[in-house]
């Protein structure tokens, strides 16, 4: 169950609808939103159909809500308008198809300078790249840490684009939130419950990409945790997933797109670049984003993939991206006019 209180509903309203769940047998577990504080009814063994009753007529509660999937907070059951997150220039889940793009890490000034200005020029409104990188091997370069995180607001000053950027614990989270626009956990990390914790109160949005070996239905708990300790600018990216297919790096799971939209309000992103492995790939798996339905398409571009210390072979020319984004120009104008039409009906 969801309780949606009244918007500036009393704090004594707020205890007394909370001191109702308890007597009903449910634990309680409420986000303060900017209007209004939304509660969870978590448990199980108590009369719901009793105590949704009972809080339809108490004071200060606007909508008793029985939802029926696991995830609450980030359910359509919840919210069925779309969550839009505002970062720098982009609205992303709104009438704004955002691409992002950047090096898999930062590497040097020039590099990312030089890839900011290329990509920004080419329509890219996010500038992403690593600079804690989850690498599977101890020996491999690790990332530049601070000193990445500060290129990054390097780039981000010169060029205006907002950054996206990887944390990788939960005790680094503030050093990257003081410098990233929206903060990256990775497929590695998508159940690192104590990072997910963290983020709750961040003040940052945040991009979860999909676990390795991660079912939807995990992809989206882990979302609600996010939500649930505090922090509603959740976007979900599917960057392909292990099967048996060794063809490509990870297998792009382009229905989690469409299957995703159905079940949550939260923004979708499809990363193509670590689900294909191999640039030849990259842009027919983003022109599929686009016309599935993605709210966003997230890309490596390295101005020389051959030298870049990681992912080189997924990573796009700056050419290459401009080719791209050519390619993806009509693709892009039909999206805009579905969310137009979309947004109509749900106005
Ligand atoms: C990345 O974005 O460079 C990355 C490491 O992605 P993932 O966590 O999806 O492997
Ligand atoms: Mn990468």
């Amino acid at each position: 169950m969801i309780i949606s209180m009244r918007a500036r509903a009393s704090k004594e309203e707020v205890d007394y609808v909370c001191e109702r769940i308890r007597e009903f047998g449910f634990r309680v577990h409420s986000i303060e939103g900017e209007e209004r504080v939304v509660i969870g009814v978590v448990g199980v063994g108590g009369d719901v159909t009793a105590c949704l009753e009972s809080l339809e007529a108490t004071p200060g509660v606007e909508k008793a809500m029985r939802i029926s999937a696991p995830y609450k907070f980030v359910s359509k059951e919840f919210r069925r308008e779309r969550t839009v997150i505002r970062v720098g220039s982009a609205e992303i889940g709104g009438d704004d198809m955002v691409m992002m793009a950047g090096p898999c890490s930062v590497e040097s000034e020039k590099q990312i300078m030089e890839t900011a200005e290329a990509v920004k020029a080419a329509g890219a409104k996010i500038l992403r790249g690593g600079a804690f990188k989850p690498r599977t091997s101890p020996y491999d370069f690790q990332g530049m840490a601070e000193e990445g995180l500060k290129l990054l607001a390097k780039a981000r000053e010169a060029t205006g684009m907002a950054i996206i950027t990887e944390v990788m614990s939960d005790a680094d989270v503030p050093l990257v939130a003081q410098y990233a626009d929206i903060l990256q956990i990775g497929a590695r990390n998508m159940q690192n419950f104590s990072l997910l914790k963290s983020l709750g109160k961040c003040g940052r949005p945040v991009m979860l990409k999909r676990g390795l070996s991660a079912t939807i239905k995990e992809l989206l708990m882990s979302a609600e945790y996010v939500v649930a300790h505090g922090n509603q600018h959740v976007m979900l990216c599917e960057r392909g997933i292990r099967t048996f297919e060794t063809a490509t790096r990870n297998t792009c799971d382009i229905s989690a797109i469409p299957v995703l939209n159905e079940l949550t309000h939260l923004p979708v992103i499809l990363d193509p670049s670590h689900a294909a492995g191999k640039r030849s790939i990259v842009p027919a798996l983003a022109k599929a984003g686009v016309a599935i339905g993605a709210d966003g398409i997230i890309v490596e571009v390295h101005p020389c993939p051959e030298k870049a210390v990681s992912d080189g072979a997924q990573s796009l020319t700056i050419e290459g991206f401009q080719k791209m984004m050519k390619e993806l120009k009509g693709y892009i104008e039909l999206w805009k006019q579905e969310r137009m039409a979309e947004m109509a009906v749900t106005a």
